[in-house]
C-alpha cells in the first residue's frame, strides 16, 4: 500500500544526527519547568510522544541564568543541582528510542518577576515591571550562562538545545530597534544588535561539540513595529547558520503582537511562507510551526518546499501517537487539537500545570490506571457529548464493554454546535476522529436512542453513567414567546431563521460565539489566508471587513463583556466583535418584548430595542432527572459533564470527568 505521507516519513540529517522523520514535538511549557521533584511526570509525557513517533523532541523553556526566568518560580538550569532530576526525562525518552533537546529562553523583559533585565530599560505593553538595562559585563556574563547551560544539558544527557530566539524573549529584544537603544558594541545596526545572538550560537556550539543538536528558533515574523522585516530575518539566519545552528525552528510573532498566531481563527499552516523565506536563505534543515495540526497540512507544507520539516505543540499534546498513526494510516483517528489553548496555555498563564481539553491524559499520565480492570464490567453511557465520550474512550481502554447511547443523530454534543463558529471549524474535525476513536475502542455507539430508566435497568449494567448534558435555559420575561426568540441551539443548527437586527441576550462564552457567527462575514469558500492577512493587517494594513449584521449583546451584571473568556483566546474574540461593530449593553433589566421589541431598563433610563431575532444565551440547566430515576431502580449510577452540574460547565471539564470516571470503572 503507498504511504498516505511520504514526505514525512523520510529521514533527515540534522547537525550529525539522523532523525527518523520529519516531524518535531516543538517547546511548549508545561508549568513543571520549575518543579525539578516533578520530572517524574515529565519524564512520562515526554517518553510517551517519543514512543509514539515524534522524531525530535523540545523541552519548554529553561532559563540560562536567574534573572532569565519568565515566572517568579525559577526553571534555571544553571546548576548541577538538577541534573540527576533532567536524568529521569532523557532517559525515559532515549528508552523509549527518541532524541529530546533542551530549550534555553532567556525571557528579558517579558519576565514576570520583580527585575526584569533586558538590552534597554523599554518596559514591554504586557509587562508590569520595566526592565534594568543590561551592561556590557551582565551581557557577556549572560552569554557565558547559555555556554554553562548548554553544558549541564549535555550532562543531563540530552541530545542538545534549542536557542529561543523568538516571540519577543531576550533574544528579540537584542534584535529590534522597538527594544535595543544601545549604543555599545550591541546596538546600532542590524550587524551589532545580531551580535548578542550569533556569540550565544557560537559560544553554545562550543560546548555542544560536533554532535550535539544546536536548533536556534528564529522569529521568522516579528509582526510588531521596529521588528525585523524579511531580508533582515533571511540575513540573520545565515549568520546563524555559519555560527553554528544545525537547524531553524521558527517562531512567528512577539507575545505583544496584537496578531493571532496560534489561535482558531489563525487558518492552517498561515505562516509556513515567513518559514520558506528562511528556507531560501540557508542549507541546514527549517522546521515550520504555528497552526499545523494534522498530517496532511504537514504533508502539504513539506510538499509545498516551504519547510524541510513541520513542528507542532499542542497536537502532541492532544495525541501522544500522533505520528505512529499518521504513519500507520490511521490518521484518522488522530485526537485533534482544536486550538482552544484552554487547558494548555491558559493554564500556564494561570499558574496551572497544562494539559489538554481533548485529551485529559496529558501531563496526568501518571494519574491514570493503564492496567486491565479486574473486573471486565458491562457499562452504560448515556448521552454522547465529549463528557460521554472521554469516559467511554478510557472505559473501554480498561477493557468493559460499553455501550454509548446518544439521543440524537451524531455525536459530539456541545462541541457539533461550536463547529458552527468561525475558527472553530477544527470541532467538527474532532468529533470525526472520536468516532473512529470510539469505533476501534470497541465502543458500541447506538444513535438515535433515547432509552429510558426502566430499559437501562433491564440491561443489568454494572454502571451507569449519565451524561445527558444541559438545555439551555429560557428567557422568563413577559412576552418571551414571541416568536422572534430563538434559543442558541436553534440559531447554530440553522433551523431558527435571523433577520438583520439581532439582540442577544447573555454575555457569557455562548453569547460571544452567537454574537461572531451571526455578524461574521459570510465568506463562503473565499480564500480564508488571504481574509486573515487583511483583517490582521500582515505584510499590509489592517482592514477588517464590516459586520454582516447589527448585532447587541445584553447583559444583567456590570462590568465588562468577555470577562469569563479564555486568558489566550478572549482578546481574539473581543476585537473580532468591535471589529465587525457589534454593541454591548451591560446592567441593564430586561423587561418585556411586544411588538416594538425588547423593553430594557439601561441604567434609570427605560429604552426599547427593536429586533428582528431575539437570541437567548441565558445559560444552561442541568439534565439530570435520569440520575435519581436509576437510582430508585437499584442502579450504580455516576453523573458528569453538564448532567452533574451545569453551571460555568465547558468542555474542559466536561472531558477531563468523563475520563476520570471512565479510568475508575
Ligand atoms: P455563561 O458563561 O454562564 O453565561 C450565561 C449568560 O447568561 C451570562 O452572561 C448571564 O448574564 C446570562 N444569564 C444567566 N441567567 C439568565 C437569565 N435567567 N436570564 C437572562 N440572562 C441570563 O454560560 P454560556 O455562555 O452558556 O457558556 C457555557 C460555558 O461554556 C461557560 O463555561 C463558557 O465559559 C463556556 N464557553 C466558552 C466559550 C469561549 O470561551 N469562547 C464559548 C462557548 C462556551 P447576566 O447574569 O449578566 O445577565
Ligand atoms: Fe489543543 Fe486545546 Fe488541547 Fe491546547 S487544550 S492542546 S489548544 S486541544
Amino acid at each position: 500500500m503507498a504511504m498516505a505521507f511520504p514526505l514525512i516519513v523520510e529521514p533527515i540529517q540534522v547537525g550529525t544526527r539522523r532523525l527518523p522523520n520529519r516531524i518535531v514535538m516543538g517547546s511548549m511549557h508545561t508549568g513543571l519547568e520549575g518543579e525539578p521533584e516533578r520530572f517524574g511526570e515529565l519524564a512520562r509525557f515526554y517518553a510517551d510522544r517519543a514512543k509514539g513517533g515524534a522524531g525530535l523532541i523540545v523541552t519548554g523553556g529553561f532559563s540560562p541564568n536567574h534573572a532569565g526566568r519568565i515566572k517568579d518560580h525559577p526553571c534555571n538550569f544553571d546548576s548541577r543541582e538538577t541534573i540527576a532530576n533532567h536524568r529521569r526525562i532523557t532517559d525515559a525518552v532515549h528508552d523509549q528510542g527518541g532524541c529530546i533537546i533542551l530549550q534555553l529562553l532567556h525571557a528579558g523583559r517579558y519576565s514576570y518577576h520583580s527585575a526584569p533585565v533586558a538590552p534597554s530599560p523599554i518596559k514591554s505593553p504586557i509587562n508590569r515591571d520595566a526592565p534594568s538595562e543590561l551592561s556590557g559585563d551582565d551581557v557577556r556574563q549572560t552569554i557565558a550562562d547559555y555556554a554553562s547551560s548548554t553544558a549541564l544539558a549535555l550532562e543531563a544527557g540530552y541530545d542538545g538545545v534549542e536557542i529561543m530566539g523568538s516571540e519577543g524573549y531576550l533574544i528579540s529584544q537584542f534584535l529590534a530597534t522597538r527594544t535595543n537603544h544601545r549604543m555599545d558594541e550591541w546596538g546600532g545596526d542590524l550587524a551589532a544588535r545580531a551580535r548578542f545572538p550569533i556569540e550565544v550560537v557560537k559560544a553554545t556550539r562550543r560546548e555542544l561539540g560536533s554532535t550535539g543538536i544546536l536548533s536556534y528558533r528564529i522569529s521568522a515574523l516579528d509582526l510588531i513595529e521596529g521588528g525585523l522585516n524579511q531580508d533582515e530575518i533571511a540575513w540573520l539566519a545565515k549568520e546563524l547558520e555559519d555560527a553554528g545552528a544545525d537547524c531553524f525552528m521558527t517562531g512567528i510573532g512577539w507575545h505583544e503582537s496584537p496578531i493571532p498566531t496560534i489561535a482558531g481563527v489563525v487558518p492552517h499552516a498561515a505562516f509556513a511562507d515567513a518559514a520558506a523565506n528562511i528556507k531560501n536563505a540557508v542549507s541546514v534543515p527549517v522546521i515550520a510551526s504555528n497552526r499545523i495540526n494534522s498530517p496532511d497540512v504537514a504533508e502539504q507544507v513539506l510538499r509545498n518546499s516551504l519547510a524541510d520539516m513541520v513542528s507542532m505543540a499542542r497536537p502532541f499534546l492532544a495525541d501522544a501517537d500522533f505520528v505512529n498513526k499518521a504513519l500507520s494510516g490511521n490518521q484518522r483517528a488522530i485526537n485533534v487539537c482544536i486550538a482552544c489553548n484552554q487547558a494548555c496555555l491558559d493554564h500556564y498563564f494561570t499558574n496551572e500545570i497544562a494539559t489538554c481539553l481533548v485529551n485529559p491524559r496529558a501531563i496526568r499520565e501518571l494519574e491514570f490506571n493503564d492496567a486491565p480492570a479486574p473486573k471486565a464490567k458491562k457499562v452504560a453511557v448515556v448521552g454522547a457529548g465529549v463528557a460521554g465520550i472521554a469516559c467511554a474512550l478510557e472505559a473501554a481502554k480498561r477493557g468493559h464493554a460499553v455501550t454509548l447511547y446518544e439521543q440524537g443523530g451524531q455525536i459530539g454534543g456541545q462541541f457539533i454546535l461550536a463547529a458552527r463558529i468561525p475558527g472553530k471549524e477544527d470541532y467538527g474535525k474532532a468529533i470525526g476522529s472520536f468516532e473512529h476513536q470510539l469505533d476501534q475502542a470497541g465502543v458500541q455507539t447506538v444513535l438515535n436512542a433515547s432509552v429510558s430508566p426502566d430499559e437501562l435497568a433491564e440491561q443489568a449494567y454494572d454502571d451507569i453513567v449519565v451524561s445527558t448534558g444541559i438545555t439551555p435555559r429560557a428567557l422568563d420575561i413577559p412576552g418571551a414567546n414571541d416568536p422572534r426568540v430563538v434559543g442558541y441551539k436553534e440559531v447554530l443548527e440553522g433551523s431558527a431563521k435571523v433577520g438583520g437586527q439581532v439582540l442577544i441576550i447573555g454575555g457569557g462564552g455562548i453569547g460571544h460565539d452567537v454574537a461572531l457567527f451571526l455578524a461574521h462575514p459570510d465568506d463562503g469558500e473565499a480564500d480564508k489566508l488571504a481574509h486573515f492577512k487583511q483583517h490582521w493587517g500582515i505584510e499590509q494594513e489592517r482592514s477588517p471587513p464590516a459586520g454582516r449584521r447589527q448585532v447587541t449583546m445584553l447583559k444583567r451584571s456590570d462590568g465588562p463583556f468577555g470577562r469569563t473568556l479564555g486568558k489566550s483566546t478572549g482578546w481574539i474574540l473581543r476585537q473580532e466583535l468591535r471589529d465587525y461593530g457589534v454593541r454591548q449593553l451591560a446592567s441593564v433589566t430586561y423587561l418585556k418584548i411586544d411588538e416594538s421589541g425588547l423593553h430594557i431598563l439601561n441604567g434609570a433610563e427605560n429604552e426599547v430595542l427593536p429586533a428582528d431575532t431575539i437570541v437567548v444565551c441565558a445559560g444552561q440547566d442541568a439534565n439530570a432527572e435520569l440520575v435519581g430515576q436509576l437510582e430508585e431502580r437499584g442502579c450504580s449510577v455516576h453523573s458528569i459533564g453538564g448532567a452533574r452540574l451545569a453551571g460555568e460547565l465547558d468542555a474542559k471539564r466536561a472531558m477531563a470527568e468523563g475520563a476520570a470516571i471512565g479510568n475508575q470503572l
